[in-house]
Formats: structure tokens, sequence, C-alpha cells
């Protein structure tokens, strides 16, 4: 079963309106292959969705960086994935290490969280990864596996979820895993899905890179057998995106 490459970008908590419009006139300019070979997603921050889903090519789609785990309500601050349906955004990123780290999101939190989203009709990146200190001794599998049965525990379906490998020695850091440690993890994930979820849901779900990935180390990640994308974040605010979009072919 062919997996189409994924790449997106995420954005982070980064740019003004003037900043978020250069970026989308780079993507709309970019030479880049067919959405048949290359499904790309792109994620603002909340406050430019609106804006950046009206005036980015129609091949490429929105995602929101992050919704509430239940239906909306009363919770001040909060975005619920009820809103991102009503406003057409058909992605979130859920789990991303900056959450789980910086404002404490347990395993069973994001799982809950990606369970309720992929209930309301949303597309899921659910992310992993463990930290240098787990690496070190030893334990990223144990991390990721966890990780992982948090969401496996609490959904039936993966064919809206892209599973996320994101070693968080290597986000921000200009520290990229090398391939061999990428695929050494996808290959180990997917062996995971494959005995605890289905060899189908192992076969067609799609494990994809974050972590420093750039223009010029994203071709040779991109041939590792179980490396079926990327989750860019600072290279996705630069024109160096539509390389790595281009490493689908
Ligand atoms: P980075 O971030 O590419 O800046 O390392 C990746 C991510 O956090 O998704």
């Amino acid at each position: 079963m062919g997996r189409k490459f994924f790449v997106g970008g995420n954005w982070k908590c980064n740019g003004t309106t003037e900043e978020v419009k250069k970026i989308v006139s780079v993507l709309n300019e970019g030479q880049v292959p067919s959405s048949d070979v290359v499904e790309v997603v792109v994620s603002p921050p909340f406050v430019f969705l609106g804006l950046v889903k009206s005036s980015l090519r129609p091949d490429f789609h929105v995602a929101a960086q992050n919704c509430w785990v239940k239906k909306g309500g009363a919770f001040t601050g909060e975005i619920s994935a009820e809103m991102l349906v009503n406003l057409d955004i058909p992605w979130v990123i859920l789990g991303h290490s900056e959450r789980r780290l910086i404002l404490n999101e347990s395993n069973e939190f994001v799982g809950d969280k990606v369970a309720y989203a992929l209930s309301q009709g949303l597309k899921v990146i659910a992310c992993v990864g463990e930290t240098l200190e787990q690496r070190e001794a030893g334990s990223t599998m144990d991390v990721v596996a966890a990780q992982t049965k948090a969401i496996a525990d609490r959904v039936s379906s993966w064919s809206n979820i892209v599973l996320a490998y994101e070693p968080v020695w290597a986000i921000g850091t200009g520290k990229v895993a090398t391939p061999v440690q990428a695929q050494e993890v996808h290959f180990e994930l997917r062996k995971w899905l494959f005995a605890n979820t289905s060899p189908e849901i192992a076969a067609a779900t799609r494990i994809i890179y974050g972590g420093s990935v750039n223009g010029a180390n994203c071709k040779e990640l991109a041939a590792q057998p179980d490396v079926d994308g990327f989750l860019v974040g600072g290279a996705s605010l630069k024109p160096e995106f539509i390389d790595i979009i281009k490493s689908a072919e």
C-alpha cells in the first residue's frame, strides 16, 4: 500500500500579518510535485488561520496547532475542535513536545484530544518523541510506545492520523537525527503499530519525522523506507520549505 508523502509546516508562535502574507506568497509561487505525490499542510497560529486559508493555493491545506480536549464551553482561552470544523480547518497538530513539556500535557490528555478531534471530523498530526535524557537512558522506544499507546487505546481508526516522530533533542536545535536514527525509530513505531493495532494500520499510517529538518538534510531522510514525510518548524518559515516539499520525489 503506497503511503503518500506528507510535509507539514509548523509555524509555532511566529509571524505578523505582513510576514504571514510573505510566507503564503512564497508558497503560492513554489514549484512543487503534484498533490498526487505529496500532501502539504501548513500550521499558522490560530489568529492567522483564516488569512492563510483564504489566500493559500488550493493544493495546500491548513492545520491548527492545538485544540481543546472536548466540546467547547466555559474554557477561557481555548479553541474547540468544533470551531475548527466550523471554519473548515481540516487538520490539527496535537501532542507537540512544546505542549507536552511546557504545558504539562500528559500522554492520556493528548490521547483524549486526538480521540475527540477525530470524533469531530478533524485529521490529526499526532506528535511523539523522547528527550535527550530519555534517549541517553536507552528508553526511546518505551517513551514513544507509551505516547502512541495512549492514542491507540482511544481510537479505532488511524486513517485520519499522521504520526510525527519528533525527538525533543532535535527540535529547534540544529541537531537533526541521522537518517539511521530516524529510520530506526520509525521502523520500531511501525512494528509497534503492527503488533498493537493491525497490520493494515501499520502499513498505511504515515510516520513523519520532525526536528531540525532543512533543505540540505531532507533528501537523505526522505530516502529512508519508513520516513513518510516531515513536520518542519523553523525551515517552514523560509523559502527552503519548497525544497523540503520537493524531497517527496
Ligand atoms: P524545527 O521544529 O524544525 O524547528 O526543529 C520542528 C517541530 O517542532 O515541529
